[in-house]
């Protein structure tokens, strides 16, 4: 009898800038069974961005539905604005093999592990220096020089916390960034908690196990 390994959820963290997106995206486009959850928020959508892809965008009002309904499984403010994961992001996916990286604020990694401990992973991704971190996001073009300062300012906070976190990757150079996030995604995929199924996978009759 063959049975699919239960997919893992790869929470990321870290704090705006340090290049979480960045990583996410050339590890969906490297395996095909990794693939990104979709968040809803309350932000505008910004240049480059788009419905779908980069998030689901809300009203308020369309927001708080969600969260009244149960379809937001965890959602958390962030610079003035609402984020949250979907449940039709995640839950079908993981009972199907898939694997699925979420990008979330610490309190949000933090309520899915508690909602999905046996499944769930954590990573906080770290830049090289705060100084760096500012030079990432004012490179990329995306916030206003007040929004710029007041991440620059949640920052220094976010960083503190990343010994909460099962794994940490500095995102120093990227290719060794995204070589290390790879690396947990593989390990944990290896590990005896997700293929205690192994024997049944493989037709090993005769051996003593
Ligand atoms: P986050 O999703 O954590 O807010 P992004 O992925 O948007 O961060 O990255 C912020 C900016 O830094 C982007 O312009 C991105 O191209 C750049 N960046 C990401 N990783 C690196 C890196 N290792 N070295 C230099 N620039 C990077
Ligand atoms: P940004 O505005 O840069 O796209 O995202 C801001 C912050 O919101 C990031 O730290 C990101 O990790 C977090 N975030 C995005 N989606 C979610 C979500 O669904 N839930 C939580 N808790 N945080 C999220």
């Amino acid at each position: 009898m063959s049975t699919v390994r239960r997919g893992l959820i790869a929470v990321i963290s870290g704090p705006s800038g340090s290049g979480k997106g960045t990583l996410i995206n050339r590890i969906v486009k490297q395996d095909a069974n990794v693939c990104y959850a979709v968040s809803a928020t309350t932000r505008e959508m910004r240049y480059g961005e788009a419905e779908g892809v980069t998030y689901y965008y809300k009203s308020d009002a369309e927001f708080d539905q969600l969260v009244a309904t149960g379809e937001i499984l965890e959602w958390d403010s962030f610079c003035g604005y609402k984020y949250g994961t979907l449940r039709s992001e995640l839950e079908s996916k993981i009972s199907k093999g898939q694997d699925v990286i979420l990008d979330l604020t610490v309190p949000g990694a933090r309520a899915i592990k508690k909602a999905f401990p046996e499944d769930c992973i954590t990573a906080f991704i770290l830049p090289p220096s705060i100084e760096e971190l500012e030079k990432r996001i004012r490179g990329r073009q995306r916030e206003t020089e007040e929004q710029l300062k007041l991440r620059v300012h949640e920052a220094q906070r976010e960083i503190e916390l990343y010994r909460e976190f099962d794994y940490s990757v500095i995102n120093d150079d990227l290719d060794t960034g995204v070589d290390h996030l790879w690396a947990i995604i593989k390990a944990e995929r290896l590990t005896y908690k997700r293929n205690s199924d192994v024997l049944n996978r493989l037709n090993l009759k005769g051996a003593i196990v």
